[in-house]
């Protein structure tokens, strides 16, 4: 079992006028087997949480702890992250003309876990889960991110998740842009990677509908930098019911 813990986490971002702070001391644990629903209105900073816990270079951590065990995850690189076991699914969201889907999930894997998959093997697992993912197996061969749909750019990002086997997993609006199937496919990988792996999830997102297929045992609102406030699922109910209003009005008194 694995403990990630972020203690009192100050992060900038370097703008035109200067550093301007975002996040303004965040505490969250997370442990192996547990998902955390991170919730929050546009703007409050979700994604500069993801960023920072993947070592986005500019994001600038001012003050505050990120551990993985105890190790001490801000001093490792972008590759030592991974091979750590997190897995953050903004980590390569560029376009790489040349690279199939195919060999770069293989190098990716052959970096994670410090040898390159049996090829057999390797092959069989990525069927499976492509399949799975009702993916066209034709995918397989196509240029990473190159063209990709919103929702073709989600199940990579499952697919890759399935793959690479992370002990925590960083899903930042997973659910954005996609169908009520497709987000059905995506909530299900994500299931099937918790129940094979004891996978962390911190599960970043805007909407509460995700957390009808992926159940949440945390709900963490997060407001200007902030959370403000933590509960179980019935805080996400509160929220589908009430929108983020209470917590803003709250954060501005
Ligand atoms: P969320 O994911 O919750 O919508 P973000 O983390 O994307 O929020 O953004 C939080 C705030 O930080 C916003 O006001 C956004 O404009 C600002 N911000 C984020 N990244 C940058 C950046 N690279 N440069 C300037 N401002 C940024
Ligand atoms: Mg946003
Ligand atoms: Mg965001």
């Amino acid at each position: 079992s694995s403990t990630l813990e972020i203690r009192g986490l100050h992060v900038s971002v370097e703008t035109e006028n200067g550093p301007k702070e975002i996040l303004r001391g965040v505490d969250l644990t997370i442990r192996s087997g547990e998902t955390h629903a991170f919730m929050g209105p546009n703007g409050s900073g979700k994604s500069t949480l993801a960023y920072s816990i993947a070592g986005h270079p500019k994001y600038k951590v001012t003050s505050g702890t990120i551990t993985l065990d105890g190790e001490d995850v801000l001093a490792m690189s972008v590759d030592e992250r991974a091979r750590a076991g997190l897995f953050l699914a903004m980590q390569y969201p560029v376009e790489v003309t040349g690279v199939s889907v195919s060999n770069f999930l293989r190098t990716a894997k052959t970096a994670v876990d410090g040898e390159a998959p049996k090829l057999r093997h390797w092959v069989k697992d990525m069927k499976n889960a492509m399949a799975e993912l009702k993916m066209d197996p034709a995918f397989a061969e196509r240029d990473v991110n190159v063209g990709f749909s919103g929702g073709e750019k989600k199940r990579h990002e499952i697919l890759q998740l399935e793959l690479l086997k992370p002990r925590f997993a960083v899903l930042d609006e997973t659910d954005s842009g996609l169908d009520i199937d497709a987000l059905r496919v995506v909530s299900e990988g994500v299931n099937r990677a918790k129940e094979t792996g004891d996978m962390g999830v911190l599960l970043i997102t805007h909407y509460t509908r995700i957390l009808r297929y992926i159940q949440p045992d945390f709900v963490h609102v997060f407001i200007d930098g902030r959370v403000a406030e933590e509960g179980g699922r019935e805080l996400a109910d509160q929220l589908e019911a009430e929108g983020y209003d209470r917590f803003l009005k709250a954060a501005t008194a």
